[in-house]
């Protein structure tokens, strides 16, 4: 029996062992080894929000395990990986061989060496501990501020806003979201967040956290100011976890370097997630060559590459296309997102801004195709959700747009047409990652099964059996069509 060992509970661990389980069958002796309950982190802000309740964070208990016939070592962390004699050694004294491994831990938050850091009061928003840690001083309406105003730190503010604490921002970069957002857009959200009362120190860091007579938090920042605070959170950047692999002779460089099978330098070997440098979608030469390499930290990446790992250490050959590169954020109701080649300079865009609503879109061509598209605008601007995924799904198909390309630089707010047109939609319904549609896992946590909220109009609606469409009952509009 082929044994398989994977290390962390993450949305990449847990894609990965439900993907070998499903394609080797029960043949399969599944391992996974984790210093941390399973869950998701991306659901954190939310728990901090109050808008779940803390075991929603899950996404494994011992139940689920059980069903899959996994054996999960939980609270152990592994020390070393032995690549020649294809063992581990765990922190509570054990061992464990394996014929294939996958290292799926993730990524660490980076605490910047400012003096005063590491007192009660300052912390990271990166593990269920840190968010009960939060939860449980956050009491009331404190003061908060936030050191480093990225894409993880944003996730934190809403969430902290939405409980109505009183918010700062410190940014090293001139303006917020600087990985995310060029200047423009950027402008637009500074001005939104200002208009919320958020207060925004940009182009400056903080010199020295001290605790001041009155027992706040006292920030000194390099431009002179002074900021106070009950709570500070730092979110100034992650590093993969592969200290555990030094002297290993797996190959490392940003992250653990992986091909598009998710293999490290040493055969039977996988890596996935926050951890792994995995392909990038959009970064090879036009009309092919090879991909680079790319840490993309977010979920959807983290389950491909659990899923394409997965698949290949249960004996398949399957090849990862890449990940693209995508943002997507509720800041305070205003919805940011990014995609692909945002950054490039030297490209054609089409820009829109209207600074007032705001509104900001901008898209980067390469010829017809788009390769990299920005958006900021109200969230309850349904048209702009709307566009934000079929952008995704423009540049994520990689399609000549052709006649649309003209069509979409002059209209650059309908994408709709565009998209179903130049058949990205057709494209994209008949895609698979694995060559076979996903099945439904149902629910992983107490057991619980999906309600049945499949009503015969909707199965239809979601379906993909085109005669059958002619099967609904044509919904009455009101004032047409009646004769008075
Ligand atoms: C607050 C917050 C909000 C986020 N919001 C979003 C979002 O909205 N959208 C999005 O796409 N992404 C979001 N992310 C990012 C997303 O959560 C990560 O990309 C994702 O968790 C990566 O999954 P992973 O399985 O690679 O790693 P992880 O989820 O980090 O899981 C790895 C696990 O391995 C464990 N581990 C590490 N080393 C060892 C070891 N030596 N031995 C045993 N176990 C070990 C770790 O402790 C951890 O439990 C958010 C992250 C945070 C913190």
């Amino acid at each position: 029996m082929t044994r398989h060992v994977i290390i962390g509970g993450g949305p990449a661990g847990i894609a990965a062992l439900e993907t070998i389980r499903v394609l080797a069958g029960q043949a399969a002796s599944i391992t996974l080894i984790s210093d941390e309950p399973a869950y998701a982190r991306m659901a954190l802000p939310y728990y901090l929000a109050r808008d779940i309740a803390e075991g929603q964070v899950l996404i494994g208990d011992q139940a689920y395990f059980a069903r899959q016939g996994v054996e999960a070592r939980l609270g152990v962390r592994v020390q070393q990986v032995d690549t020649q004699a294809r063992t581990l050694t765990l922190s509570d004294g054990g061992m464990v061989s394996f014929d294939t491994l996958l290292i799926a831990t993730g990524a660490s938050p980076q605490r910047p060496p400012i003096p005063g850091i590491d007192q009660e009061g300052v912390y990271t928003f990166w593990t269920l501990d840190d968010a009960r840690t939060v939860i449980a001083k956050g009491h009331g309406t404190p003061e908060a501020v936030l050191i480093g105003a990225g894409f993880i730190g944003f996730i934190v503010l809403n969430a902290m806003a939405k409980l109505g604490w009183k918010l700062s921002v410190v940014e090293l970069e001139d303006h917020v979201l600087p990985r995310m957002l060029d200047a423009q857009g950027a402008k637009a959200v500074e001005g939104w967040l200002r208009a919320r009362g958020v207060v925004l120190q940009t182009g400056c860091h903080v010199r020295e956290i001290a605790r001041s007579g009155s027992g706040k938090l006292s920030l000194a920042l390099s431009t002179g100011a002074t900021l106070t605070a009950d709570l500070v959170i730092v979110a100034t950047g992650i590093r993969p976890n592969v200290e555990f692999l030094r002297g290993s002779g797996i190959t490392i460089d940003e992250g653990v370097v992986v091909d598009d099978r998710m293999q490290t330098s040493i055969p039977g070997i996988y890596a996935a997630g926050d951890v792994a440098a995995g392909p990038d979608l959009l970064s090879g030469a036009p009309g092919g060559g090879p991909l680079r390499t790319a840490i993309h930290a977010i979920q959807p990446t983290a389950v491909d590459h659990g899923r394409i790992a997965g698949a290949n250490m249960a004996g398949r050959e399957v090849r990862y296309p890449g990940s693209l590169l995508m943002n997507v954020l509720d800041v305070l109701k205003l919805h940011c997102a990014s995609f692909g080649r945002w950054q490039e300079a030297g490209r054609e865009v089409t820009v829109v801004y209207n600074p007032t609503r705001p509104l900001y879109r901008k898209y980067v061509w390469e010829d017809d195709r788009l390769v990299g598209a920005l958006f900021v605008g109200p969230s309850e601007d349904v048209t702009l959700l709307n566009d934000v995924g079929m952008a995704k799904g423009l540049i994520q198909t990689k399609q000549s747009l052709g006649a649309w390309a003209k069509y979409v630089r002059a209209h650059p707010t309908d994408l709709r047409r565009a998209y179903v047109g130049s058949g990205v939609a057709n494209t994209l319904i008949q895609r698979t990652l694995l060559g076979a549609p996903a099945r439904d896992r149902a629910y992983r946590v107490g057991g619980v099964q999906p309600p049945p909220w499949h009503k015969a109009p909707h199965a239809l609606l979601v379906g993909t059996r085109p005669a059958r469409y002619t099967e609904l009952k044509p919904t009455p509009t009101p004032g047409i069509g009646k004769s008075t």
